[in-house]
Order: structure tokens, then C-alpha cells, then sequence
């Protein structure tokens, strides 16, 4: 009689905490591209290093 044991597996849940707006405040986020955030409300960017 064979038992069979299943181990759930989960994976680690990376919480991406996304930059928000300064001038809109939080809870508008800011749209992530390549070297810059950019708010789609108001249309503020911040650059990136
Ligand atoms: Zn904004």
C-alpha cells in the first residue's frame, strides 16, 4: 500500500511595491518602463537612474 504524499509547493510571492505618484498621491501608481516611471493621470515622470 503505497502512500502518496504531495508537499504543495509555494512559491514566494514577490510583492512589488509600486512607486505611486507625488502629485496625484497614493493609490495612483506610476507605469514602470524602462529607465523611468511615469504617471498616466497627470502625465508626471520620474527618470531612473
Ligand atoms: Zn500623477
Amino acid at each position: 500500500m503505497a502512500v502518496n504524499k504531495f508537499y504543495e509547493v509555494k512559491g514566494k510571492e514577490i510583492k512589488h511595491l509600486k512607486p505611486s505618484c507625488p502629485r496625484c498621491g497614493a493609490g495612483h501608481f506610476m507605469a514602470e518602463h524602462k529607465n523611468r516611471l511615469s504617471c498616466g493621470r497627470c502625465g508626471y515622470t520620474e527618470f531612473r537612474k
